[in-house]
């Protein structure tokens, strides 16, 4: 009886040597965790018209298989029930790895296994379980579920499923793109935010599950490139929006354009003077690509550098989706960044890449398909 702890332990010692694969060759092989969510489902979407074959990982935590259901039948795309804090065997020659709990509600929800998803601190969890193993030897206690209970929680998302898809990275010879975000530079004190800027994160906040999580996740990327010669890219991902977004995972635009169609007021945290740039989806997407398939390991600001106060961004909502709509203001949350907007002159230098949708543009692309959501949602509760 093997665990797949074994299977990967007996793969890994027998190490493929890596075999580059220049585009154009013989079709890319291509996984993407997290490919059932919004970003996710829209990469799928471009890289099998590109002509790639497609493996997703995902657990539809927040995913849906709607997202990816016009792909079923084709036998250049696989979907793969599986949490990524398991390890996994494949043969592949990218890892796009966006899986992770990536709202607000969501992390929040679940904060320790959403740090283990980037990045679990290894040493920590074996010298903690070495610790268990003497403490139940001493004083004959039984700590085995407590581990497991700590192990299964959300920060596992973000270090356990890092560390599996850059050891799979590393067997393979795979090249590795890791989604993190601009919340890596916390409430940032340089502004605009570069690359070179190294952040200003409360490390034990509510928020930090996610923030330290993401920036233990590039850690430990830079760690495989330096020490195992793994090929890694880094995109630090500015607010994005589009079509699919979950429609109640409380982020800021997919809340107002759901409370716009649901005729309720939109409601503005705090002053609403706080600010954020937000980048359509495709935008984002051909971002990752050319940072994929070009020489650069990053960091790589993603994002579009316009900027908007939280009471800006209502009025585009009004403007596009119902100009009676009211706002409603509410407490904001702990540690909210006062503002935030890319400097993206090294995205535009490197991958010769910048966004060419703008809010104002973009906007009305996702409200006939929350529109068309909201309208089954209804449906399905008999309204
Ligand atoms: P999303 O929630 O729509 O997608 C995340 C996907 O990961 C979902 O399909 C979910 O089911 C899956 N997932 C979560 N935990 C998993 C696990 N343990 N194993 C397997 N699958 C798991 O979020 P998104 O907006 O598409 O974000 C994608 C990535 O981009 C995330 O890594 C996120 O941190 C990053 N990012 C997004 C934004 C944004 O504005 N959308 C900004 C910065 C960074
Ligand atoms: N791993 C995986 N698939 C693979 C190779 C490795 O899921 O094909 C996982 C493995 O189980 C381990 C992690 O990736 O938990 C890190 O692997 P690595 O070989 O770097 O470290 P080691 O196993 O030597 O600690
Ligand atoms: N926000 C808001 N109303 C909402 C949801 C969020 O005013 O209904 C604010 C929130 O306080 C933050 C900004 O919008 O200042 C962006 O929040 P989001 O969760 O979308 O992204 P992040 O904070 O992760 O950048």
């Amino acid at each position: 009886f093997s665990t797949a702890h074994d299977l990967v332990s007996k793969a890994t010692h027998a190490k493929v040597g890596r075999v580059p694969v220049a585009l154009g060759q013989r079709r890319l092989r291509i996984v993407v965790t997290g490919g059932a969510g919004f970003v996710g489902s829209h990469l799928v979407d471009k890289l099998i018209d590109r002509g790639n074959d497609v493996i997703v990982i995902d657990n539809f935590f927040t995913g849906r298989k709607d997202n990816l259901v016009h792909h079923f039948g084709n036998p250049r795309f696989e979907l793969i029930r599986h949490d990524v804090v398991e390890p996994i065997l494949l043969e592949v020659d990218q890892i796009y790895h966006l899986a992770c709990p990536a709202s607000p509600v969501h992390y929040k929800y679940n904060p320790v296994k959403t740090i283990i998803s980037f990045s679990i601190n290894y040493t920590f969890f074996l010298v903690f379980a070495v610790f268990i193993e003497f403490w139940h030897l001493v004083f004959g206690l039984n700590y085995e579920n407590l581990v497991f209970e700590v192990l299964d929680c959300d920060y596992k998302t973000n270090v356990m499923g890092t560390l599996n898809m850059l050891g799979l990275a590393k067997r393979i010879g795979a090249r590795f793109l890791l989604t993190s975000t601009s919340e890596v530079y916390g409430d940032p004190l340089e502004h605009p935010q570069k690359e070179t800027y190294w952040g200003n994160v409360n490390p034990i906040g509510e928020r930090s599950c996610y923030d330290e999580g993401k920036r233990t996740a590039e850690t430990l990327a830079m760690d495989y490139h330096r020490g195992a010669d793994v090929e890694v890219r880094i995109a630090r991902i500015f607010n994005t929006y589009g079509p699919r977004m979950c429609l109640d995972d409380g982020r800021v635009v997919s809340n107002f354009v759901a409370q716009a169609i649901r005729k309720q007021p939109l409601t503005v945290y705090g002053d609403g003077k706080q600010t954020r740039s937000f980048q359509y989806v495709s935008d984002l997407v051909n971002g990752l690509m050319a940072l994929m398939d070009g020489e650069h390991v990053g960091p790589f600001n993603l994002g579009n550098p316009g900027e908007f106060t939280m009471l800006e961004l209502a009025e585009v909502v009004k403007e596009t989706i119902d100009s009676s709509a009211t706002i409603e203001f509410r407490p904001n949350t702990a540690d909210d960044p006062h503002k935030r907007r890319p400097d993206i002159s090294k995205a535009k230098e490197l991958l010769n890449w910048e966004p060419k949708v703008s809010l104002r543009e973009g906007l009305p692309l996702m409200v006939s398909d929350f529109q068309n959501r909201i309208l089954n949602e209804d449906e399905g509760k008999g309204i």
